[in-house]
């Protein structure tokens, strides 16, 4: 079967994909996003709704319609470090119109998008549409092919866009080279009930263990780093290992943890660190993790697949109306993006090596002396605010609404 295509097709429905398909759609270009999964609620998505997509959310004139959903605003983010109680970030001092951070399920988020997106009649969405490669004609891209429920599709644009996340088909099929800088760990996922009097933290670090904490209301949503390939390793132990290593690193679990009755409550997920040397060729484009895949460390890889989708509104939506969109116009894009790229994945590093130093090691962790010493002083704490909360080099949303 052959679709005739829209003038940009995104693969992925992520929040890199659905807020640019949303902002495109916004300023009539027609736009088709085809995404994998049969709705958004497969597959592990972070919780989190940074101050800087609220202000974009706000620009949009959306904001108020978004904070009706279901979700938690959490303006400190405390860690407990061997221990000792670390307010990571405090998003008070934001001049951000939420000073907050709006922990929300993803596919609450995802879904808000796409029923934004479907106000504008070019906004298409196709769910259960695997990409699977690239058509190319004469060194240009120009089209995609994909699978379905009822066969294989191909879908012809004048852009694709990229946004298929860490594992992308897109970026793996146009052979753009990729930079991978490593990363030392994966992540078990797991959901564990939550009680009222459980501390507010986010993050818990003792005894060379590690356990992210994201509230989703009435559980916890948690995340326990292990060394690369080590999983294997950490079944082999059994799950009585497993309960006991929770219990180690944040005892007020203990009566929880039989909740993990096997290992198919809990589920891996592998982290990749890399970016594209280069994000584009003529008719293609990749944003978000297909171009720079995050760690969780911080949990800012949303937001910085966010602003990515901004920035690429901005710069594509007059090029993608009149038809002209060329290799320079791509360039803009990652000119624009690529230093904080760089920045966000160079701190991610610095902080993992600080919270996430002795994660597989023994022993009990203290606050590594450069945390102590950044706890004290209120400068920092501010600067660590804004690396999480609002990035480095926020967009705002110049693509125009044309609908207004
Ligand atoms: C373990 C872990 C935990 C994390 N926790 C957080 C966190 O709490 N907060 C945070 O900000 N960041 C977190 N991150 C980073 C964050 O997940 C990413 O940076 C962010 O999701 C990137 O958004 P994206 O839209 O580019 O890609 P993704 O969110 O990966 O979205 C890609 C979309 O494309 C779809 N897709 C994939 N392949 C295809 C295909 N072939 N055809 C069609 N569709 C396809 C997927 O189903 C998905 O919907 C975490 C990362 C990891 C590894």
């Amino acid at each position: 079967m052959s679709t005739s295509g829209g003038t940009c097709c995104i693969a992925g429905g992520g929040p890199a994909g659905m807020m640019l398909a949303y902002l495109l759609a916004r300023a009539g270009i027609e736009v088709l996003v085809l995404e994998k999964h049969a709705d958004f609620l497969s597959d592990f998505r972070g919780d989190t709704v940074h101050p800087s997509t609220l202000e974009t959310m706000h620009e949009l004139g959306v904001l108020d319609e978004f904070l009706k959903r279901p979700h938690q605003e959490v303006s400190q983010v405390r860690a407990c470090i061997g221990g000792q109680p670390i307010v990571l970030g405090n998003m008070s001092y934001l001049r951000t119109r939420c000073r907050f951070m709006a922990l929300m399920p993803q596919w609450d988020f995802l879904d808000f998008l796409a029923v934004q997106g479907c106000r504008y009649p070019t906004f298409h969405l196709r769910m259960q549409t695997e990409v699977v490669g690239l058509i190319e004609e004469r060194g240009q891209i120009v089209g995609i092919r994909g699978t379905t429920p009822s066969g294989p599709i191909e879908v012809r644009a004048d852009l694709v866009v990229g946004a298929d996340g860490r594992n992308s088909v897109v970026r793996d099929c146009s052979g753009l080279a990729i930079e991978d800088l490593g990363a030392p760990t994966d992540a078990l996922w797991m959901q564990l009930s939550k009680r009222a009097d459980d501390p507010h933290v986010s993050v818990i670090a003792d005894h060379g263990k590690l356990l992210a904490m994201l509230d989703r209301g009435d559980y916890w949503q948690c995340g326990f780093p292990i060394l690369k390939g080590s999983a294997e390793e950490v079944q082999r132990r059994g799950i009585e290992d497993f309960r006991a290593g929770i219990v180690e690193v944040a005892p007020f679990l203990r009566d929880r943890v039989t909740e993990l009755r096997d290992w198919n409550d809990l589920r891996l997920l592998t982290v990749k660190v890399n970016r594209l040397r280069q994000w584009f060729r003529p008719g293609l484009l990749c944003i978000g993790d297909a171009a720079h895949a995050m760690s969780p460390v911080g949990g800012i890889g949303i937001n910085l697949a966010i602003q990515d989708a901004v920035a690429a509104a901005n710069l594509l939506a007059g090029p993608l109306r009149k038809g002209t969109v060329s290799t320079d116009d791509l360039a803009k894009i990652q000119r624009r993006r690529a230093f904080p790229t760089r920045v966000t994945q160079r701190l991610q590093e610095v902080l993992r090596k600080q919270v996430g130093r002795d994660v597989g090691k023994s022993g009990t962790a203290r606050p590594p002396w450069p945390l102590r010493l950044l706890e004290r002083s209120t400068l920092p704490c501010r600067l660590r605010t804004r690396f999480v909360g609002v990035g480095i080099r926020p967009e705002h949303v110049k693509s125009p609404d044309i609908y207004k």
